[in-house]
């Protein structure tokens, strides 16, 4: 290769990593992109370098496809397929070779990955599936039991049990996971039946397409021979109706003919906005099973398999640490552990309770923004210009009272407090004050947009 040419691409790289580092935000950026260097430049094919295995398949699987089109983006003519592999465990990272262009492939034990082709993206429907995301690797509790049966249920036989099996919940709980590990899982039982994975965005977006491009037999030809269709995150066709007749359509085609049907959404049927009543009623024909948010013990119960998988050593003590403080979606938990994972690969040092507490303090520090009723009563005080001590006085001229039901209001929004409690640490007054409270400031709200900003201020100015 040139010089001029590997020059050329290494001011597209240096492109490629200012996108990336913009739309992932400065610690993606800094925890997994940054120590991704330009290995090799083989025809229209780059080879990006990660210093470690593990790095390498987390970047994968996480971040291919935007790095991917970050490439298309830049490069669209120079440069069309992208592959990641790792460097050469001996060699450590510094500062000043990460983002160079050096860097040695241990390409023996270790093939590049393809992280995702133009030619791949466009004609594949199911390339889509992750490796990691299989029944072996899903830790079942109480939360999740029904759902996880479900999918067994639906994998393990060939007749059609339930049609459709519906999976809800919210972000970042399994279904996605789930919905995998069944495809996999058929897969490997039997080759020859043909499941087709794909979510309802991309549903969307071949529709139209087809649409386009006068090409709607061919589509409907793709859906209509499959054995097993799934359609993930099915919330997203809400409102698009001629998408959702067509969904409807393949559907009803595909249970007529007794062919499994699997759907996921963040809602179950019934709550499920901007959807036609009689696709609603279908959808809740078959089993609808709901994933529930995590217990504390499956979330220690998903770091412990996690570790594992990791193999890197992680006292229980930070396991503990890390079930009790995260408690949003199992997405978060494992972008934590990882984060913990690849500090302490990348400095050397042991993974500590101090260490973990220092790596993630920005994520623990929204976990911790718990706002106290005195903090609001201040803050309301304050800002209305009362006095705090109007906050638990019996005075009743509005220009006190309102702030005091503003107060109540945030109270009840951003605290964990029951209103009888409220009450009480509002000069022990009764719950349904508090309710009253709550209900006007809610009205005042609607009507009043000069209000409505008001609040909205002081709740940001709680929050952060
Ligand atoms: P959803 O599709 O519900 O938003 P995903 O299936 O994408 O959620 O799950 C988010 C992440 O959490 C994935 O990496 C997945 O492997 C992991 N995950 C979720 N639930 C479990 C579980 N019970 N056991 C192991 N990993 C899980
Ligand atoms: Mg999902």
């Amino acid at each position: 290769m040139s010089d001029e040419r590997l020059i050329s691409i290494d001011r597209i790289w240096a492109r490629v990593r200012g996108r990336l580092r913009q739309e992932f935000g400065e610690s993606t950026y800094r925890s997994w992109i940054r120590s991704l260097v330009l290995e090799d430049v083989v025809g229209e094919r780059v080879t990006l370098a990660a210093p470690t295995l593990f790095m390498r398949d987390r970047i994968v699987s996480q971040y291919g496809d935007r790095i991917t089109l970050a490439w298309a983006a830049e490069s669209a003519d120079t440069v069309n397929d992208c592959s990641i592999t790792v460097r050469s465990s001996d060699e450590p990272v510094t500062e000043a070779e990460a983002g160079g262009s050096k860097g040695t492939t241990n390409s023996l034990s270790m093939e590049p990955k393809t992280i995702g082709t133009k030619f791949k993206r466009e004609n594949s429907l199911d390339g889509s599936l992750d490796s990691r995301f299989t029944f072996d690797n899903f830790v079942v509790g109480k939360p999740n039991e029904l759902a996880y049966a479900a999918a067994q249920r639906v994998s393990g036989s060939d007749e059609v049990l339930f049609n459709p099996l519906f999976l809800y919940g919210a972000v970042g709980l399994g279904k996605t996971h789930l919905m995998h590990s069944i495809a996999w899982d058929i897969r490997r039982r039997d080759p020859s039946r043909r499941v087709l994975y794909l979510s309802a965005e991309k549903f969307m977006y071949q529709f139209i397409r087809a649409l386009r491009f006068k090409d709607t037999m061919a589509f409907k030809d793709q859906f209509r021979s499959v054995d097993v269709l799934m359609i993930d995150d099915v919330q997203f066709i809400g409102g698009k109706d001629s998408t959702q007749e067509e969904f409807f359509h393949t559907f009803n085609a595909l249970v007529d003919q007794n062919r499994q049907v699997i759907i996921s959404a963040d809602k179950s049927p019934t709550d499920l906005e901007g959807l036609e009543e009689r696709l609603r009623s279908r959808l809740g024909w078959g089993l609808v099973a709901d994933i529930h948010p995590t217990t504390y013990e499956l979330r220690l119960g998903i770091l412990q398999s996690k570790v594992e998988k990791l193999g890197v050593a992680v006292p229980t003590k930070v396991l503990e640490f890390l079930a009790h403080k995260i408690t949003s979606n199992v997405r978060e938990l494992e972008g934590a552990m990882n984060r913990i994972a690849a500090h302490a690969t990348l400095v050397g040092r042991d993974i500590t309770l101090e260490a973990t507490q220092e790596v993630l303090h920005d994520l623990l520090r929204s976990y911790e923004r718990r706002v106290t009723i005195e903090e609001i009563q201040r803050q309301v005080a304050s800002h209305y210009q009362i006095r705090v001590g109007d906050m638990h006085s019996a005075r009743r001229s509005r220009s006190i009272a309102r702030p005091r039901q503003i107060a109540m209001f945030l109270a009840k929004q951003l605290t964990q407090h029951s209103l009888p409690d409220i009450g009480r640490r509002f000069g022990g007054r009764d719950h349904t004050t508090v309710l009253h409270a709550v209900k006007k400031i809610d009205e005042l709200c609607i009507i009043d947009k000069q209000f409505q900003d008001d609040v909205e201020f002081l709740r940001r100015m709680l929050e952060t």
